[in-house]
């Protein structure tokens, strides 16, 4: 037999409920916006009211919805703020192998994804400023009092005497100290003589071949801050952006046995445009 509830009965009950829901507010330290269906319901009442304000259910601030990224939920936007979205994702990519890896293999198919987007738009960036940076750096001279950070491998703060003019940059200099820039051209010519030109062969980390569009460096296997040589059998080629990526990770015994074998094949290649050897 099912019994029908009173209206006075229904009303008690609802009560009760309402009751049960804050009672982990009392528990969470009288906050609020630390009880999921208080939050909800603040949130609801804010996007109701046409208030630009949102709670983040990580951090519990009361936050304005534009520090908030866009997401198909019913409000519009995600539940995390910007900034717990940034600090949660740093934190995975700490502590859990397989969100790194996912996370690697999805935005390295998104760089080569929109390749020539970027490429174009690097182009235009260029022609927009380099001309305008030589009229404005016209008389540039390095200043032995001024410091800059060297953006190279050695990553060191120096007077600007240390780096070479180049008018065409913003600042009138290039990005890498004298010390890095040769380090640099020392390696991409070992590897030019010993391997040949990367056109046509493959990028060691992401195995893609290299056009003749591409950023390409003369990648340093075991990194020089360790003590890596500049001699061919330290170098192979690796996208700009691929090296970059890999900062000063030690490589995996897969990618050495990798690298050991496009080095043989290169150095036996005749076709390649080698300098002759003496
Ligand atoms: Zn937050
Ligand atoms: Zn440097
Ligand atoms: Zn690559």
């Amino acid at each position: 037999m099912t019994r029908t509830r009173s209206a006075e009965e229904k009303a008690l009950r609802r009560r009760e409920r309402s009751i049960a829901a804050l009672e982990p507010w009392r528990v969470n330290g009288g906050h609020p916006l630390k009880v999921r269906e208080m939050r909800t319901a603040i949130n609801v009442l804010l996007a109701a009211k046409g208030l630009p304000i949102k709670a983040c259910s990580k951090c519990h601030k009361l936050k304005a919805t534009s520090a908030f990224n866009r997401y198909k939920s019913s409000d519009g936007f995600a539940s995390y703020c910007r900034q717990c979205n940034a600090d949660t994702h740093a934190s995975r990519m700490a502590t859990e192998p397989a969100y790194a890896e996912r996370n690697r293999v999805w935005s390295l198919a998104y760089y080569w994804d929109h390749a020539e987007e970027r490429r174009q738009y690097s182009l235009d960036y260029h022609r927009r400023n380099r001309e305008a940076n030589m009229v404005k750096n016209a008389d540039r001279v390095q200043d032995p009092n001024v410091m800059k950070r060297c953006k190279g491998q050695c990553g060191r703060t120096l007077p600007e005497t240390s780096f070479r003019l180049d008018r065409g940059n913003k600042d009138g200099l290039r990005f890498k100290c004298r010390d890095c820039a040769d380090s640099s051209r020392r390696a991409r010519t070992a590897c030019r003589n010993a391997y040949g030109s990367p056109v046509g062969q493959p990028c060691y980390l992401c195995q893609k071949t290299f056009t003749s569009e591409v950023k390409v460096q003369a990648d340093h296997l075991h990194p020089t801050s360790l003590g890596g040589a500049d001699d061919a059998a330290n170098l192979w080629w690796a996208h700009e952006y691929c090296n970059i990526n890999r900062h000063a990770r030690l490589l995996t015994p897969e990618e050495w046995d990798r690298v050991r074998s496009l080095q043989r094949q290169a150095a036996s290649a005749p076709t390649q445009t080698k300098e002759p050897t003496p």
